[in-house]
């Protein structure tokens, strides 16, 4: 038998390089379309070097058909979407393209080829949740014409999408309900909680908390979703149609940032309060994770701090040295 072939949507993004690069190492061959919107090139050819007969990558929009891919695959991830509030409210309307038409496109793939399809959903379908913990059969709780509609709004369609393909053409869709992950290779700009204070830590300037801090949230580290993603494409699995992934160890903002000043070595007061850009920030979020560890005997392994150090030390390695060369161009 020939080696499995996965397609990644979005694969030059954070979780898509994690995620292919796991599938490379277990011997698949990956093919990547990405348009680079919030990815990075540096992402797609890292694993083009380390993979050049298995890896290819192809710069392209999925709101564009793609029934120009001309292989088959085994397994399809839709990862392309842009994914940080301060990205995404900035093109509100590729947003839900991407994830409206884009979906459907990537559907199309998948049923041409008999395919599982991968669908990467948020813990933002539920909104500002007035259920806690999140379990997978909460409805949410979504502003449908608020800032972060686009996205919200534009992930359940994407799931109501999978959905009717799977009544209607038999396409097995499978949707993942991704909570806050980090890890290496988030771009520093990206506007994603954990980068913006490591990377104003190691900067040296004070850690902007919106509003008063006391919102939580529950952080995965990027091992342990890629483990789940990796669980969603295995044809043995019997996956239930949703489920949530995620870190159940909720944190407030105010606690991330002094748990970031503190492995950085900043002053402990070292934070800023301002008010929420973005409208409608959910007040609390921690995933119920009961459905993926009974089913599918997965559970986070990697804890907040160690992870953290894990990031830290990724963006000294890469940041060090841009961090002096800016220095001394201002020079
Ligand atoms: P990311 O921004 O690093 O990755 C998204 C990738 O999709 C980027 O490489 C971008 O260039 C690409 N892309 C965007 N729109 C595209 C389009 N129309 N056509 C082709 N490529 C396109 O973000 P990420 O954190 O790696 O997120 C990956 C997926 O996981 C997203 O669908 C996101 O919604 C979902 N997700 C992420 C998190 C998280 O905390 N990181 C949480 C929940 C869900
Ligand atoms: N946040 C913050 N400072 C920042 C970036 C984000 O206080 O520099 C807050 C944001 O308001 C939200 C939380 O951190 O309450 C997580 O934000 P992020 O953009 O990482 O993801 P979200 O979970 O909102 O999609």
């Amino acid at each position: 038998m020939g080696m499995k072939h996965a397609l990644v949507t979005g694969g030059a993004g954070f979780i898509g390089f994690h995620l292919s690069r796991r599938l490379l190492m277990q011997g698949w061959r990956v093919t990547c379309v990405d348009d680079l919107s919030t990815g990075s090139v540096d992402n797609a050819q890292t694993l083009v070097s380390r993979y050049p007969n298995n890896y290819v990558w192809h710069n392209a929009d999925i709101r564009e058909d793609l029934c120009w891919l001309e292989e088959r695959y085994e397994v399809v991830y839709n990862l392309a979407s842009p994914a940080s509030p301060m990205r995404y409210v900035d093109c509100p309307i590729k947003t839900i393209e991407s994830n409206v038409v884009g979906v459907a496109n990537v559907l199309e793939i998948a049923q041409r080829d008999s395919a599982i399809l991968v669908q990467a959903s948020t813990s933002e379908v539920y909104g500002d949740p007035t259920e806690h913990p999140q379990s997978e059969r909460y409805w949410g709780n979504v502003n449908p014409v608020g800032q972060r509609s686009c996205y919200d709004e534009g992930k359940r369609a994407a799931e109501a999408m999978v959905s009717a393909y799977r009544h209607e053409r038999g396409v097995e869709g499978r949707v993942v309900r991704i909570f806050n992950t980090y890890g290496p290779r988030m771009r520093l700009d990206d506007g994603r909680v954990v980068c913006s204070f490591i990377r104003n830590a190691l900067d040296g300037v004070p850690l902007r908390i919106h509003g008063n801090g006391g919102q939580t949230r529950s952080f995965c580290y990027v091992d342990d979703t890629v483990r789940a993603l990796v669980l969603a494409g295995d044809p043995v699995i019997d996956w239930p149609e949703v489920v949530n992934v995620g870190n159940p160890h909720e944190i407030s903002i105010r606690r991330l940032a002094a748990e970031v000043l503190r492995l950085v070595g900043g002053a402990p007061d070292s934070v800023e309060y301002e008010p929420a850009p973005i409208a409608d920030d959910p007040r609390r979020r921690c995933p119920d994770i009961r459905l993926a560890k009974e089913v599918l005997g997965w559970m986070p392994k990697v804890g907040l701090r160690e992870g953290l150090v894990e990031t830290l030390e990724y963006y000294m390695s890469c940041a060090d040295v841009n961090w002096r060369k800016d220095a001394n161009e201002l020079e």
